[in-house]
Parts: C-alpha cells; structure tokens; sequence
C-alpha cells in the first residue's frame, strides 16, 4: 500500500507532488498523458504574487523564468466598465511588489514541473489514467487503466485530474452561468508595457493580458453570439472588440487561434471523503474573471502537503487529517469562490442601479486607498 497516490501530475497535483518529494512518504502519481505533453493544449494561466512565492519554494520558478517569453510580469491593472464612470488601475509600485501577478503558459509550467518531478526522481506513471476511486476505512482504492490495468492502494488519495468525476461518494454542484469565454491572442499597434486590462460589460467581463508580445483574451459574451465572432473575418472581430473595449483600448491589429467554452462555476460539495483529498480544478472550477482559480489551486495543493508532512504515517488520510486540510481551505476557498462569482454577479447584470452602483464602487475603489488595498491584496494573495 503506498502513503499517497496522486491522481494527476497536472499543475496542481505536480506542485502537491514536489511539496512532498524527499519527506520519506511512499508516493506514486498517475496521469494518463504523456511527460512535457499535455492533454488540453495551450492556454494562458494567470498567477498571483503568492503563487510565485510557492513555485519559488519548489524551485520551479527559476527554470521557468528562464525560458523565454513563458513568463510576463504584469504591472498595472485597469478595470473599468462599459457605460459606466468607474476606472480605477492597480499597480505594483503602489503595492510594493514587483509584479501586481504573471501570465505564464500552461504547456511551459506544464514543462517546468515535470522537468522538476524528473529531477526530485518523483515516481510518474505517464500513460496511467484513474477510472475509479473510491475510499474504504484503512485505504482508498483506485481503479487504474493503462497498458497493464490493475489498482493501487494509499492511505490518502489526492485527486488532482481537474474534474473530480470519478470519485465515489463526493458529490458535485455545477452553476451553469449561461455564457462563453472567447478565448484568443491578440495584438495590438503599441507593446503592452505589462498592462492587463479588465473591462465590465453587460454580457460580462473581458479580460487582456499581457503575454509575450501580445496579450491573451478572455471574452465572455452570450453563447448566441461566440460562434459568429469565431467565423467572421480578421478585420470584423477586432472591430467588435474595439467597440467592447471602448476608449480604454484601441490599435488592435491581430487576432489568432479564436475558440470558446462553456463557462460555470463547479465545485465539490465537500473537499474530502474518505481517504480521499480533492485539489485544484477537481475541487473547484471558477469562470476566469478574476484570475482566481489556478492559484486557489496552487493553495490547496500547498495546504494538503502541509497537512501531509505534519501527520504521522499512520494518520495520513485518516478523519483527523483530511479535516485539518479542510480547515486550513475553509475560508479562502468560500472567499475565493464568493469574490469571483461577487464579480460576475455584480458586473454581468444589466439594470441600471446596478450599473450606478458598480461605477461608484470602481471610482470609490480608486480614491479609497484601503479599499484598494484589499481588492489588491486579493489578487495579490487570496482571501484569508
Ligand atoms: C478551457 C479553459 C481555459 C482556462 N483559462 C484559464 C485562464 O485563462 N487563466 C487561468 O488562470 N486559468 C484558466 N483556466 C483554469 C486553469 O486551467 C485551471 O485552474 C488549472 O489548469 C487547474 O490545474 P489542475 O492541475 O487542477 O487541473 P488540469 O490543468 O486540468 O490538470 C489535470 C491533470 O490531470 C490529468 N488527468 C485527467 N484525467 C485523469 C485521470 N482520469 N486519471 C489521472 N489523471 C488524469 C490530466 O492529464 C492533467 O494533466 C482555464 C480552464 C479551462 C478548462
């Protein structure tokens, strides 16, 4: 029986697995792709100050820094809506950062963990893709398919696959929001000096951030309207985009690799069962409008290989453990889920209060410097 088994050498589940490389434990990790690949393709990830600070500890950051263009410090904010008077800009010199967070490329930090497990000599089984796990009272059992198909047994199993749909016994609740993230690259006639830009429309947010040379789109529109903006041409998308995008942003020039997905807010009802420790998109999958998913991933992967290295061997997975884990995530993830789904409540209505009330909130947040702060300290951060 191993101590751990990870289902998942994803971003989340890789980080877990580093976190626990070298602590003695026995741990073995499963994932159905193949090692530097990846199963979804590219995409652009945003990470907070406080992820740095994690892929830091690991040593993964300086790997991944120095690949060029996977890493693109962002510096300023500008959040502002349509017909409304609100804008306020964040910026890391007034937070005394160095960066307000990073756009990094999935494939790349993908590449630099795996790179990472290789050299901890962490055991991946590549090819391997959990169908089943369910818990028991001593041991979870996971039902594995790959060229031999077999099963493992650990005192604690972390699922980390980014959808948690074959684990027994924890159920899910999914919140469709009845809309579509456009996503694409685009370029514009200006660098991007590190700007993000975060517009609130009436259909919802969009979101351009900095990324190499271009910046990566974050489009929600209504679902009606995703496949027309997919097929019109060139010259008609970036128009459409001017006119969201109003004066804030202008000069656009370039669009590349248009697609869209469904978006939702879907979560575990419960971040454990028995045995059994649910991680990253596999405990939560937030809509992209704050940025806030990934990194609330990258913290619980952090919070379970603390609550692992604090238990003895015979406690992992026990009820004791599992629910110190669920302490340690209790408030920022409720924090995390209630800011963003806070966002797409408050900005995605269309009545005219509303619209008032969202202008003075982002002009109070300019002129009112604690406000700000906080707002900054959550994207920096989390909510603790
Ligand atoms: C289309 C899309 C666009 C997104 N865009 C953004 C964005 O712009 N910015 C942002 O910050 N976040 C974005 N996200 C969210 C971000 O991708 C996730 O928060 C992040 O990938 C979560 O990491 P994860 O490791 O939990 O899951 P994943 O990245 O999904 O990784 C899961 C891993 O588990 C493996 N796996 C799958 N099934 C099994 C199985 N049965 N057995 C074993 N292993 C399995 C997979 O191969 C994969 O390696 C987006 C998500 C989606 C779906």
């Amino acid at each position: 029986m191993h101590d751990v088994a990870i289902i998942g050498a994803g971003p989340v589940g890789a980080t877990l697995a580093l976190a626990l490389a070298g602590c003695g434990r026995d741990v073995v990790v499963l994932d159905p792709r193949a090692r530097g690949a990846t199963l979804r393709g590219d995409r652009t990830l945003a990470l907070s100050h406080g992820s740095r600070l994690i892929l830091e500890r690991l040593e993964v950051w300086r790997e991944l820094a120095k690949v060029e263009g996977a890493v693109t410090p962002i510096l300023e904010i500008d959040v502002s809506q349509a017909r409304g008077f609100g804008v306020t800009r964040l910026t890391a010199a007034e937070q005394d950062v160095p960066a307000l967070g990073y756009t990094v490329s999935y494939v790349a930090l993908q590449r630099a963990l795996d790179e990472a497990l290789d050299a901890a000599g962490v055991a991946v089984r590549f090819g391997s893709a959990a169908r089943a796990v369910r818990g028991g009272p001593v041991a979870a059992r996971v039902e594995v398919d790959a060229d031999t198909p077999g099963a493992i047994e650990a005192r604690l199993v972390a699922v980390a696959d980014g959808a948690g749909a074959q684990v027994d016994g924890v159920g899910r609740d999914r919140q469709e929001y009845g809309q579509c993230a456009l996503v694409a690259s685009v370029w514009r006639d200006a660098p991007h000096g590190g700007i993000a830009f975060e517009r609130f429309t009436p259909t919802g947010p969009i979101a351009l951030l900095p990324e190499r040379d271009h910046y990566g789109l974050v489009w929600t529109v209504d679902p009606a309207r995703a496949a027309p903006l997919i097929a019109i041409d060139e010259r008609a998308f970036l128009a459409e985009l001017a006119r969201a995008f109003g004066a804030r942003v202008a000069g656009f020039t370039r669009v590349a690799g248009r697609k869209s997905f469904p978006l939702a807010l879907e979560r575990a009802r419960s971040l454990v069962g028995p045995r059994i420790a649910l991680i990253g998109n596999a405990a939560q999958q937030l809509h992209p409008v704050a940025g806030q998913g990934f990194n609330l991933g990258l913290r619980d992967a952090w919070a379970l290989a603390q609550s692992v290295l604090d238990a003895p061997r015979e406690e992992l997975g026990s009820p004791r453990m599992l629910s110190r884990y669920a302490a340690r995530r209790r408030v920022d993830r409720s924090a995390g889920i209630a800011f963003t789904h806070g966002l797409v409540g408050v900005f995605g209505a269309e009545l005219p209060l509303v619209g008032l009330a969202r202008g003075a909130g982002l002009a109070l947040l300019d002129i009112v410097p604690p406000a700000k702060r906080a707002f900054a300290r959550a994207m920096l951060h989390g909510l603790r």
